[in-house]
């Protein structure tokens, strides 16, 4: 390798953020930026080991994800946020969409944060699933918030998800983000779903539809962060770019 043209001479960081990582590269690395955001799904109590509605090994996207956190400058953190009679809740549940045990009450322990998990002072945070007649797998289906919108007026273009569950809020949330435009990473080592054979159906899914299926040790920080969007005053800055 050469180190006469100030960067690396093939296959190496530089320029690797400004285009998306082909599918089939799986050991490209991808320069984390401004315009990228981390989505953490559901990565409450109740869907870990000891909750409700647990997933395997649920807990063990937790350190994955701490892991990456620094490498963003952008943070959507959804939680399932349930009233008590939701709709999805059974009395004898069938583990299947609108079936499940009743999980993420609104104000219960379930509900909480995993306390390890490691939330940025200034990460959004999406409530979803409040409507009790109504289920919502993903951040992007909200009713008073248009995350996809709210992202895009930020400059965001790539998202990577991570969190739980593979088959349904992380899936949901995937489709979802790739449907409304974004480049979509999935973050598999920062994943987990129900059952392997699901898991396995929604990953090929994801994929068909354009995710990306990565693992965190392909992400490096650029050290890029957004420009702040109000100044020392709180005053919105303007930005021509
Ligand atoms: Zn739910």
């Amino acid at each position: 390798m050469s180190a006469t043209d100030g960067g690396p001479a093939t296959g190496g960081a530089g320029g690797a953020g400004l285009r998306p990582a082909p599918a089939g590269a799986p050991s490209e690395t991808i320069l984390t930026g401004a315009r990228d955001a981390l989505i953490v799904v559901d990565v409450q109590r109740d869907f870990c080991p000891g909750g409700s509605l647990p997933v395997p090994g649920g807990d063990e996207v937790i350190p994955v994800i701490n892991r990456i956190v620094p490498f963003f400058g952008r943070w959507i953190y959804t939680r399932d946020w349930h009233p008590a009679n939701h709709v999805s809740f059974s009395a004898s549940p069938e583990y299947r969409d609108g079936s499940w045990p009743a999980h993420c009450v609104q104000g219960t322990p379930g509900a909480d944060w995993c306390a390890t998990l490691d939330i940025p002072m200034n990460a959004i945070l999406v409530s979803k699933g409040d409507d009790p007649d109504r289920e919502t797998y993903s951040g992007f289906r909200v009713e008073r918030f248009d995350l996809a919108q709210f992202l895009k007026l930020r400059g965001v273009e790539r998202v990577f998800i991570t969190g739980l569950a593979t088959e349904y809020c992380v899936r949901q949330t995937a489709l979802d983000a790739g449907a409304a435009g974004f480049t979509v990473y999935l973050v598999e080592d920062a994943v987990r779903g129900i059952s392997p054979e699901g898991s396995a159906r929604a990953l090929k899914e994801m994929e068909a539809a354009g995710v990306i299926r990565i693992t965190s040790g392909q992400l490096q920080d650029s050290g890029e962060r957004p420009a702040p969007a109000y100044d020392e005053h709180g005053n919105p800055v303007e930005h021509d770019d």
